[in-house]
């Protein structure tokens, strides 16, 4: 019985990283249990809500903090992020230089980098074009 739970504790986490990666929109919880649902219909988001903590502690997935409520990312990959402060929406920022000076330059001053949370916040592209 107990290997069947586990199974399906693997399956649900299995679907629900999938979902994640599958989309850059870094969704909220209840974005991922909508989808989640589609594939398990009888997943509650106390499931969802645990298996995205899971995820995380393992170091599969990003939790960020939109000031208002979390958001999920798939990517792990050092990037950055821009949030648009207009329609909410969270875009990855790809910026290998940032990261290098970053890095060197707080090890220069004694400080160990593990891991590096830049957001920026402004009007995206998409929002700025239609003000034109
Ligand atoms: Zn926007
Ligand atoms: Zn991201």
């Amino acid at each position: 019985m107990e290997g069947n739970i586990k199974r399906r504790n693997t399956q649900q986490r299995k679907i629900i990283l999938d979902i994640l990666r599958s989309t850059d929109i870094h969704p909220t919880a209840d974005w991922i249990y909508e989808r989640a649902r589609e594939h398990i219909p009888n997943i509650s988001l106390g499931t969802v809500y645990r298996n995205l903590k899971i995820l995380k502690d393992e170091g599969l997935i990003l939790e960020l903090n939109d000031g208002k409520q979390s958001r999920f990312d798939g990517r792990v990959d050092e990037h950055f992020h821009f949030k648009c402060t207009n329609c909410n929406s969270i875009y990855d920022i790809d910026s290998e230089d940032l990261v290098k000076v970053n890095k060197s330059s707080l090890l220069k001053e004694g400080y160990q980098v593990e891991s590096c949370d830049i957001f920026f916040t402004g009007i995206c592209p998409q929002c700025g074009g239609r003000q034109n």
